[in-house]
């Protein structure tokens, strides 16, 4: 299957789970939302001064130096409560409320301070340097909206319409196994033949990225028909979606595709990609089932092109636009027709500001080291053939 279609396929054959639960604002961060916020308030609540300076009635800035009698104070968090009739001004801090009677602000730079006398000078325009109260957000509109993941900005801004807890979807669980005799846990020791389980590390990393899921890792399953088909119907019991690495081949190790007939629906089993050819699609019972291939890039690569935005629908989020940019290749690659590469590439910016990559070296999908030195894929489509240095490519920044 194509790439395109298998990412079409995904976006038709997946729906958000429909579980939800109020949280706290903290525990709110990088969850989906699961409804639309309405703003309960005008942000900000009232006017107030964008400068450090002199509240002011502007009908009274007749000349180039008016002299205004100063009043009074107003801070932030301590407003003046007075009012503030012609010929008068008072001294106003960032933040802090805009007096009854006043509706300018002249920055202090541009007045003379007198004792008591402020002394004004002309070319200010009438309401300048006042925020207004719902500038930012007003009472009633929606201020986000049903699907969005609360980033950083969403954080601030749910804090700031006074909301301490808000609804969110619930946590995707997802179980995550590796298969494979050869492989140890990372501080034990190595025999002859053995390497370590580096899978489900870069796979705990993606999903923690990912935010809203709940990770049940179920460590790593020998290549026996019996423990893997009892480890995915364990894994289907307690889990929204299974993802497991390794065993999804041809070779004679590989059970995964065969039991997930058996005990589930296969939807697609491989894609026409490289790194990654063989990935496995299906459902067990009600469970979303991803069979990664055992290779440490392929499983990174698959994951960031298909696993994670189906994660995403499931959690009630919007796919995102995938967005490709043009950059001018430095190395020459070499590329077979038929497949869609993910060449790992460092991309740079000449002294002119053009876009240029370079492959981060052997692109072999046991090379685990290029997804950490890589800023982005150097995608290659189907129908490409090799690249010549100077050749103009698409990039897919991480
Ligand atoms: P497989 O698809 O199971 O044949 O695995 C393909 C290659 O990936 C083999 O060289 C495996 O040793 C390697 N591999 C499989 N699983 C892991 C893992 N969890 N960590 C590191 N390498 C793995
Ligand atoms: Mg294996």
């Amino acid at each position: 299957m194509p790439v395109e279609q298998a990412r079409q396929f995904i976006r038709h054959f997946l729906f958000p789970l429909s579980g939800q639960e109020t949280v706290g604002l903290h525990e709110a961060f990088l969850r989906t939302l699961a409804y639309d916020v309405l703003s309960p308030m005008n942000v900000p609540p009232q006017d107030n001064s964008a400068m450090d300076g002199y509240a002011v009635r502007h009908a009274d800035l007749v000349n180039d130096a008016t002299k205004l009698r100063m009043i009074g104070s107003s801070f932030a968090g301590h407003p003046f409560s007075g009012q503030v009739s012609p010929g008068e001004c008072v001294r106003i801090m960032t933040g802090a409320l805009i007096p009854d009677g006043c509706d300018t602000v002249v920055m202090q730079e541009h007045v003379k301070h007198d004792g008591a006398v402020a002394v004004v000078g002309s070319g200010h325009s009438p309401g300048q340097n006042i925020r207004r109260a719902g500038e930012d957000i007003r009472q009633g509109a929606t201020a986000l909206s049903c699907g969005q993941v609360i980033r950083p900005a969403e954080m601030g801004l749910l804090a700031s319409l006074g909301l301490g807890e808000v609804a969110v979807f619930s946590k995707l669980r997802v179980a995550i196994f590796s298969t494979g005799d050869e492989l140890r846990q990372p501080g034990a020791s190595l025999e002859p033949g053995q390497i370590y389980d580096s899978n489900r590390y870069s796979l705990y990393g993606m999903l923690g990225e990912l935010g809203g899921v709940e990770i049940l890792d179920m460590g790593n399953i020998r290549d026996s028909r019996d423990s893997l088909k009892a480890a995915l119907l364990d894994a289907a019991a307690k889990a929204d979606v299974i993802i497991t690495s390794g065993g999804v081949s041809v070779g004679e190790a590989d059970y995964i595709k065969q039991l997930l007939s058996e005990i589930g629906e296969v939807v697609f089993w491989k894609i026409a990609m490289k790194p990654g050819r063989p990935l496995a699609y299906g459902k067990i019972g009600s469970s979303h089932f991803f069979g990664l291939p055992g290779n440490p890039v392929a499983v990174m690569v698959t994951f960031q092109q298909f696993v994670r935005d189906a994660l995403r629908l499931l959690m009630g989020q919007q796919p995102k636009a995938v967005f490709t940019l043009k950059a001018l290749c430095a190395s020459n690659i070499k590329k077979a027709l038929g497949r869609t590469e993910f060449q790992r590439g460092i991309l740079t910016q000449d002294e002119n500001g053009a876009l240029i990559v370079h492959t981060t070296g052997d692109q072999g999908s046991d090379i685990l080291s290029s997804m950490s030195k890589a800023n982005c894929f150097i995608v290659l489509p189907v129908s490409q053939g090799n690249v010549e240095a100077g050749n103009s490519v698409d990039i897919q920044l991480f």
